[in-house]
């Protein structure tokens, strides 16, 4: 079946000397028999420790702008082929997305992201979250702002940069071959170029994408490979959470060791970035969810976009009884 053996050791040194390895040790990995996980959990810790030592970055995400999009992505409750029954509303204020960074701040996160539902943002979207960052900087300035906002032009990029905001979350999703089977309204290469507009503008870049959603493990391969070759600052691998009323709403293709196979491949070929657990770790990982920290060094907590999550307290506790440390949280200088 797979056709080669895997030398752990090597494995880690190249991952750690940055050299990578083939597309068939990858394919290998993913196709692990379940008794070798321990393994491959041993080899992705060993980067992941190298990197990140046994910290922990809490996330918080704020939906800023819920349902009511015009795109098609058949993973998403806010698309507008979704029926699901989610809350809708239009653009926070400028007071409520500072209070929920305050809120985010006293719950221990050290970043807080602020998602708008939408293709891409108008420029006086631009301006709205420039003029938030600044006001979270100015009162909270160790907390990081994540804004995720849809395609954008290396000027708007610009803009965020200089108004404070540190990363723009923008995912691939999936592989280019792939892409079309679950939105047909924005391309791979679309999501591309936005994230090479973020990178030209100086900002992070924070770029994954979602598993579970009926594609190959090649097209995990492809998507693991292209965040490598573009070197995504932060990657977010998601697990598809399948939610009644979307195109998804059946597929349960994931099992919790599936879930740790990607984490470990994208950790492994991605030593020195950082590895999110993120969208649908607690329906997709159930009980092995701890284990997931062994290759990722980031969770988001309290929920997601539209779907409840771990709460912080809880989050904390899995993380320090798995001997971990919570990264110190972004709270005002
Ligand atoms: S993922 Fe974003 S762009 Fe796609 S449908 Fe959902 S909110 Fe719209």
């Amino acid at each position: 079946m797979i056709g080669i053996e895997l030398d752990w050791s090597a494995i880690v040194a190249r991952s750690l000397g940055g050299q990578g390895f083939t597309r068939e040790e990858a394919r290998a990995i993913l196709a692990l028999p379940d008794d070798e996980i321990p393994l491959l959990l041993a080899a992705a810790f060993a980067v992941r420790k190298a990197h990140f030592g046994k910290r922990v970055k809490v996330c918080i995400l704020q939906n800023a702008r819920s349902g009511l999009c015009p795109e098609d992505c058949h993973y998403c409750s806010q698309s507008s082929v979704s029926e699901a029954k989610i809350d809708k509303y239009p653009l926070m204020s400028a007071e409520q997305l500072v209070d929920g960074a305050r809120r985010a701040a006293a719950g221990g996160a050290r970043r807080y992201c602020m998602v708008t539902s939408g293709r891409g943002p108008a420029d006086e979207e631009i301006e709205h979250f420039c003029g938030v960052t600044r006001a979270i900087k100015q009162e909270l300035p160790d907390l990081e702002i994540c804004v995720c906002l849809g395609l954008l032009s290396e000027e708007q990029a610009r803009r965020l940069k200089a108004a404070g905001v540190g990363w723009v979350n923008h995912n691939l999703n999936s592989s280019e071959r792939f892409y079309s089977e679950f939105c047909t309204t924005h391309t791979y290469q679309d999501r591309v170029e936005t994230v090479r507009n973020v990178r030209k503008a100086g900002l992070m870049t924070c770029s994954g994408g979602i598993v579970g959603m009926g594609e190959t493990d090649e097209d995990i391969l492809d998507l693991a490979f292209a965040c490598r070759e573009l070197g995504m600052d932060s990657i977010p691998v998601n697990f598809l959470h399948p939610i009644p009323g979307t195109p998804m709403e059946a597929h349960q293709f994931l099992t919790p060791m599936k879930c740790l196979k990607v984490l470990c491949l994208f950790r492994l070929l991605n030593p020195s970035s950082e590895i999110r657990a993120a969208g649908g770790r607690e329906v997709n990982l159930r009980s092995l969810q701890p284990l997931a920290l062994y290759a990722a060094n980031s969770i988001f907590v309290e929920g997601y976009l539209t779907t409840p999550g771990q709460q912080g307290e809880e989050a904390r506790r899995m993380i320090e009884d798995l001997g971990f440390e919570v990264e110190p949280a972004g709270r005002g200088g």
